[in-house]
Parts: structure tokens; C-alpha cells; sequence
């Protein structure tokens, strides 16, 4: 069986990632795979904003990174693209960021639910005990339908992060994700499945089998990402994920080449 491309991984430019783009890249080849994508976290408007992605200096020392890659394993294809928060009032930032290289595609995340409250981040686990889990996954879920929606990315990323830690709503989340796959399917957003859920307390692919189905019932497009932040992360439990995958039906996967999409057989 062929893989789908891998289209998330990081570099150490983050600060929590270790390895070099060209040693992802030849892990990558010896667990078969053929296409991969770098989407390391992108700069902020304010370099002090928080400390687990690369100083906006850094962003022209990131795209030589990958490009060493490219030219070292021309066997490969290899996407040049990044990891973009979206927070409410940053599109102008995006627009921007947009322009200053040629990127094959954005990945449109939420982690920050607030300007100050990065769900995911094991620092802050503290700050769920003060909150309604099913308060923080509305917000959470509301940001991700406006990212979905902005027209600023080509794929929305482990789309329900909140459940990470293991933290569950009693509530039925299905209006949650209804709302942002119909977003995602008006405009032609794909969805992210992410195996680096498997990694976590959650135990599951990012995003879950119920939202792997209504993604296919409104035909949202997919791609598949392990989310790396070491090279041996590459392609990780990719199996798992094109199974669940087409076990709701999916019988096609994508890929991008300077922001403009391409179906593969999945
Ligand atoms: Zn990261
Ligand atoms: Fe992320
Ligand atoms: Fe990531
Ligand atoms: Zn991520």
C-alpha cells in the first residue's frame, strides 16, 4: 500500500522540536514515504507572544532548512509550508505572512482559545480545571469554524485538539462539528487527519471517527499528518489513520503545490 503524504512536521526553529529538516526527510523514505510537508509553527506578530515557535527572523533560515532538504533527497517530493494560528484579528498578519515565500499550502490551527490560554500546552493543564470542558471546545470550535472559513488556509489542522489531555464535554459535541465541516466545505477547506493524537493521553487520532464521517457525508477533502517534532515521528501509525479513513468512505486523499490542490488516490 502506498502512503499518503505526510503533511506535518516541525523543525527545531519551534523550540520543542529536535532534528534537522534532511534527517525528517530520510526517515521519511525508509518508512516509504514519497511525499512530505514541513509546517513548523509560524512567527507571530510579537516575537515575545509565546516561546514554542520560530522568531519572525527566523522564517528565511526555516525556508533554507527545507530547501537543504529538497536538495539533498530529490527523490522525494518535499512541500515547503507552515503551521498558522488562527486567532481572530490576526488575518492581516497571515495575508502578510503569505507573501513572503512561495508555500505549497498553510495549516490553519486553533491552540489559543483566548489571547492567553493555549489549550494544549502541558503548562497550562491547570487552567481546564477552572473551565467547562464543553465552554472551552464552543470556543475552541468557534475559532475553528472562522479559521475554516477565512479563506487563509488549505488545511485545518487536528481539528479537535481539545481533547487531548483526555478532557471530555458530557455535552454532544455534534453541532460543534457540523458547523465547522460545513464551514470547511464551503470553502474548500481540507481537514487534517493527525496521528500525533495517538501519541497523547487522548489515545486518538485527531480528529475522531465521528467527524471523520460527517467530513465525508459533506465531501470536506482529507490529508494525513503525524505532526513530528522528532524524525522518527515521520509517518507514524499512518496505517491506522488511511483506515479509519476508509472506513467512512474516503477513497481520496490530497496534496498541494504552491497553495493550489491536487486529489490522490488514497
Ligand atoms: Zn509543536
Ligand atoms: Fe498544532
Ligand atoms: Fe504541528
Ligand atoms: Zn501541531
Amino acid at each position: 500500500m502506498s502512503l499518503p503524504a505526510d503533511l506535518h512536521m516541525h523543525t527545531p526553529l519551534c523550540r520543542h522540536a529536535a532534528g534537522e529538516p534532511v534527517e525528517y526527510a530520510r526517515h521519511a523514505l525508509s518508512v516509504g514515504l514519497t511525499e512530505i510537508g514541513f509546517s513548523d509553527h509560524s512567527p507571530m506578530p510579537r516575537d515575545d507572544f509565546d516561546d514554542w515557535r520560530m522568531l519572525d527572523r527566523q522564517l528565511d533560515e526555516y525556508v533554507a532548512k527545507v530547501q537543504v532538504a529538497q536538495k539533498e533527497f530529490p527523490q522525494l517530493a518535499i512541500r515547503l509550508a507552515l503551521e498558522v494560528d488562527y486567532l481572530p484579528g490576526h488575518e492581516d498578519w497571515i495575508r502578510q505572512l503569505a507573501q513572503r515565500h512561495p508555500w505549497d499550502y498553510f495549516i490553519g490551527s486553533v491552540h489559543y482559545v483566548s489571547d492567553s490560554w493555549d489549550i494544549d500546552n502541558p503548562a497550562k493543564l491547570s487552567e481546564w480545571k477552572k473551565r467547562d470542558p464543553f465552554e472551552v471546545w464552543s470556543a475552541y470550535f468557534d475559532r475553528l469554524t472562522m479559521a475554516a472559513e477565512s479563506g487563509l488556509y488549505e488545511i485545518i489542522g487536528h481539528s479537535d485538539l481539545p481533547k487531548k489531555f483526555g478532557i471530555r464535554p458530557a455535552q454532544d459535541c455534534t453541532p460543534l462539528y457540523e458547523k465547522f465541516l460545513d464551514a470547511a466545505a464551503r470553502s474548500g477547506c481540507a481537514m487534517e487527519l493527525n496521528t500525533a493524537g495517538l501519541r497523547k493521553d487522548c489515545r486518538e487520532i485527531y480528529p475522531c471517527r465521528e467527524m471523520v464521517r460527517l467530513a465525508f457525508q459533506k465531501g470536506v477533502p482529507i490529508t494525513f499528518g503525524s505532526d513530528a517534532h522528532v524524525p522518527g515521528e515521520v509517518g507514524m501509525n499512518f496505517t491506522d489513520a488511511v483506515e479509519l479513513a476508509r472506513s467512512e468512505g474516503y477513497t481520496e486523499t490530497c496534496r498541494f503545490k504552491q497553495r493550489q490542490r491536487e486529489a490522490a488516490w488514497l
